[in-house]
């Protein structure tokens, strides 16, 4: 159903590599990635379904080069391009192909201004077997970013400023400490909290850290090794659309002068089915993504480097709803 012609390119990602794409709709992504990723996705359904539901919804893999698919577009084109290029640099480092695409349910559908928050976890970020140079350069970042001190870092961000989102590469993110990595939580945060009345900003961060505590409370029943695996976390930055969210607009229930006949209640039941498939506007969105290094390892125990970068979070999170309540 997904026709290749129609792909764009994907603008909205708060880090990362290039090349990914999205669909007309906005509803899905298409994400060039290895075979580790994909093979990750299909044994995480298949094995794993409580952690897949704190994963972005998988809708299946994108063959790419494969003569059914180089159909003379720019979209495509422009896709196989990309993904040679990320071929290219990934040269020096793992030399896995990327011949495939996930396509994935796009986390930023359903928002007016999503902000978006890449958090990278772990202090470690590369599996066994990574050449030694590539695992020295990425040691050596951990040792100069929050990635050594507290197990994640800001790998990027994008954040509505009322006009245009602002965006935050890979390099502001690393300028933290241990110490003062609280303000990068409250530059992504700001919109929620001078939008927000007070009690609401505090809920929806309340909301949002029980999600990164959901994550991790799977993850310690489990065992995994999630190298370089981000959790992002998305909320309205659009105020006015979040305080409707919030507090706004109770579902107020109608009155009804008679009891309904059957019919009746027959025809709500599908309005009400209806409904669900529509989607309707969401707060926030908070998911595990970025499985290129990621395996189910039974037998060898919790994934205490990701764990701990969670644990983190969560701390930070308590940090800035007692900044917002105090
Ligand atoms: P990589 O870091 O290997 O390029 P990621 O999976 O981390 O790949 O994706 C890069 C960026 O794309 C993320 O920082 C995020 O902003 C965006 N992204 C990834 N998956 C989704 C998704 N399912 N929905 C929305 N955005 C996504
Ligand atoms: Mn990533």
């Amino acid at each position: 159903q997904l026709d290749p012609s129609t792909l764009k390119a994907f603008e909205n990602a708060a880090a990362g590599h290039d090349g990914v794409l999205s669909d007309p709709s906005g509803e899905l992504i298409i994400k060039p990635c290895t075979g580790t990723e994909v093979e990750f996705y299909q044994q995480t359904l298949q094995d794993y379904p409580d952690f897949a539901e704190l994963m972005p919804a998988f809708m299946g893999t994108l063959q790419l080069g494969a003569p059914a698919q180089a159909a003379d577009i720019t979209a495509v084109n422009e896709f196989v391009e990309n993904n040679q290029a990320q071929k290219d640099k990934q040269l020096h480092g793992s030399k896995i192909a990327t011949e495939s695409a996930i396509v994935l349910e796009n986390l930023e559908h359903g928002f007016s201004k999503p902000n978006v928050l890449d958090l990278k976890l772990g202090a470690r970020l590369y599996a066994d077997g990574t050449a030694p140079e590539k695992a020295e350069r990425l040691d050596k970042v951990a040792s100069e970013t929050t990635t050594g001190s507290l197990n994640f870092r800001i790998a990027g961000m994008k954040v509505w400023n009322g006009q245009s989102f602002d965006t935050y590469d890979k390099f502001y993110g690393r300028k933290f400490d241990a110490d003062n990595v609280k303000d990068g939580f409250a530059t992504f945060f700001s919109g929620l909290i001078t939008g927000l009345r007070k009690d609401e900003a505090a809920e929806l961060l309340e909301t949002i850290e029980a999600e990164v505590a959901k994550a991790r409370n799977a993850l310690e029943r489990l065992e995994s090794r999630m190298y370089s695996a981000s959790i992002l976390i998305v909320y309205e930055g659009d105020t006015a659309a979040l305080e409707n969210l919030m507090g706004g607009v109770p579902k107020t229930p109608r009155l009804q002068e008679k009891a309904p006949t059957l019919g009746e209640v027959q025809q709500s039941e599908d309005e009400e089915e209806a409904e669900d498939e529509d989607e309707p506007p969401m707060a926030y969105q908070v998911k595990m993504i970025d499985f290129a290094h990621a395996t189910w390892t039974p037998g060898q125990g919790k994934d205490e480097n990701v764990i701990t970068g969670l644990k983190n979070i969560e701390k930070q999170m308590d940090m800035l709803i007692t900044r917002v309540t105090g």
